[in-house]
């Protein structure tokens, strides 16, 4: 197991800090580390901060089905672990001539054993959709006013090598899969390019796509927070605006 050969290297090298990212396989790693290292996890952190005073890990992750923000801290044992979630911060640049020590460490053949028997490997109904990677994504929201709105934006999507996506309100409806949710409560996303169509940019979903280097706005509403939050606020119909994208795209 991974978990018992990271826990004895973190019992030879004391790390002080150990930070896993929050996929499925590192919620899985970091917790199981943690309990074999014997010391504490703040699981699933969407923003880190090493404290100026007392030089501890501040992480910092949704609470009570996201309607709080919790601080954690690791006061009593060490290392202080977290997982954070993958788009969480944007890839740092690259520092030429900076490198990391790579050292060999002998792990016991037999913590390879598990319980866990591998079968077979079931690949999901939604193969290939991976938001996280996504360069383009069309969110839709409420504002869409019916599931076949999704329609549209696939098309929209489809047109600029993109994928779909969506506010809370639509998955709630059951207009869409929860897996497409951006937001506090769904995915994390940083696109080059984030097309909110019908949504009206309430702070749980603008902080699973604020990241994005453009977002651009379709809404009816001048007055909806995403008009004053987007790079580009288009103020329209959607059901007018989309269209006439895909018309100039073509
Ligand atoms: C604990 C908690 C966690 C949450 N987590 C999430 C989350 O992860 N993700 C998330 O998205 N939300 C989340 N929410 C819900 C969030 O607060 C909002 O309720 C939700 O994001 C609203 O979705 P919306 O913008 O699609 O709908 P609305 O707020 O109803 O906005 C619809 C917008 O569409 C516009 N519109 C209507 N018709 C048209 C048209 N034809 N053309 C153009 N514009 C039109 C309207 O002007 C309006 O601005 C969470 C809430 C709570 C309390």
């Amino acid at each position: 197991m991974y978990a018992k050969t990271l826990s004895a290297m973190i019992k030879e090298y004391k790390p002080n800090k150990f930070l896993l990212p929050a996929t499925n396989m590192g919620r899985s790693l970091s917790a199981k580390t943690a309990i074999f290292a014997g010391t504490g996890l703040t699981a699933d952190a969407t923003e880190v901060v090493i404290n100026k005073e007392d030089g501890q890990l501040h992480a910092t992750r949704p609470t009570f089905g996201g309607n709080l923000m919790a601080t954690i801290t690791c006061a009593h044992t060490r290392p202080e672990m977290c997982s954070l979630r993958p788009m969480a911060y944007a890839k740092a640049p690259r520092t030429e001539g900076r490198k990391g020590e790579v050292v060999d460490f002998a792990f016991n053949e037999k913590d390879f054993t598990s319980l866990a028997k591998f079968l077979k490997f079931i690949k999901s109904e939604g193969e290939g959709l991976d938001l996280s990677e996504a360069e383009v994504i069309v969110a839709g929201g409420r504002g869409l006013g019916k599931p076949e709105g999704f329609a549209l934006l696939e098309k929209l999507a489809k047109r600029l090598g993109g994928t779909v996506a969506a506010s809370r309100a639509p998955v709630d409806s059951g207009w869409i899969e929860y897996r497409r949710q951006i937001g506090l409560t769904g995915r994390t996303v940083k696109p080059k390019l984030y097309i909110a169509c019908g949504i009206s940019g309430q702070i749980q979903h603008m902080a699973g796509c604020s990241g994005a280097d453009v977002i651009v706005a379709i809404n009816k509403d001048p007055e909806a927070p995403i008009m004053k939050l987007a790079h580009y606020a288009v103020q329209g119909d959607l059901y007018d605006v989309v269209p006439a994208m895909l018309e100039a795209l073509n």
